[in-house]
């Protein structure tokens, strides 16, 4: 499912930090990749099918891994960075 561009992406992305459905990325979070298995995205809601990279983002708050497509893990790593804590364009709720 590729219907998202970048940008849309990303704002997704961007509502799913402030809402705290998708967490902020961290340095104690496991990412282990491979093969999609037809799960949801936990970034953009589509399909990873079985012929895309999968990643899988184990948080230690978490007890289920957050599956991702490689380029929507691109965009949760930017976004994480950009409306983390220590940077001056935090983001106003
Ligand atoms: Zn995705």
């Amino acid at each position: 499912m590729d219907t998202l561009t970048r940008a849309n992406l990303r704002a997704r992305v961007r509502r799913l930090l402030a809402t705290g459905v998708l967490p902020l990325r961290s340095d104690d979070q496991k990412l282990i990749g491979g093969c999609g298995l037809g799960q949801p995205c936990a970034c953009c809601g589509g399909t990873i099918s079985t012929s895309e990279v999968l990643y899988e983002i184990e948080c230690p708050e978490r007890s289920q891994a957050l599956p991702m497509h490689l380029r929507c893990m691109e965009a949760w790593e930017i976004e994480s960075r950009i409306s983390g804590p220590g940077c001056s364009q935090r983001l106003v709720l």
